[in-house]
């Protein structure tokens, strides 16, 4: 079962994960990044929901929205130390409807697309809790397995596998995509 993004909110509590993107490994190992193709390389960062859409709500009101604020700047932070230039869909909290995002993507001409995406935590549903990474396409699927066993190594976070699903963001966009749902 693929949750639906963007409908209606599901039971549960969102931990404080947010600690998580400041592992002190992280910039330290940088012989393990994978080597960057010479010339530009455009990563799409799209923060989930935002605005009037909060995406998940946790019970105890902590939204998804407010962790996927939180974490997509620190990855674009990691990504710009790493040279890469990124290009966000969102940088404020604002709601923007999904054909833009693919539309910002396209125009930047992005090497990659990656929407970030949060997992409610649930006592009563922990099959939830723990790294989801969605993809559509075969070169999509080759991004994701490679982002998705990286964060598994690099966070220690419980494996809830690689799979297809149809997205819309990641669906329409041209470039290899993926969406990926933190814990
Ligand atoms: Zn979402």
């Amino acid at each position: 079962q693929i949750p639906d993004e963007g409908a209606a909110s599901r039971p549960g509590t969102l931990a404080s994960r947010t600690d998580r993107l400041s592992l002190s490994n992280r910039q330290s190992t940088p012989d393990e990044l994978p080597t960057l193709p010479n010339g530009r390389f455009t990563v799409v960062l799209d923060p989930g929901h935002g605005g009037r859409d909060p995406g998940a709500v946790g019970i105890n009101g902590l939204q998804e929205k407010q962790v996927v604020n939180d974490i997509t700047p620190q990855v674009a932070q990691i990504l710009r130390e790493q040279g890469v230039n990124v290009v966000l869909t969102r940088s404020s909290d604002v709601e923007v409807d999904l054909a833009p995002r693919v539309q910002i993507a396209e125009r930047a001409n992005a090497t990659i697309f990656v929407s970030i995406h949060a997992n409610a935590i649930s006592l009563s549903r922990p099959d939830v809790n723990g790294l989801e990474t969605f993809y559509s396409s075969a070169a999509g699927q080759r991004l994701a397995n490679t982002v998705h066993s990286t964060v598994l190594s690099e966070m220690g976070m419980r494996d809830r596998r690689v799979r297809s699903a149809r997205f819309y963001v990641i669906r329409h966009t041209s470039m290899p995509a993926i969406l990926v749902k933190t814990p």
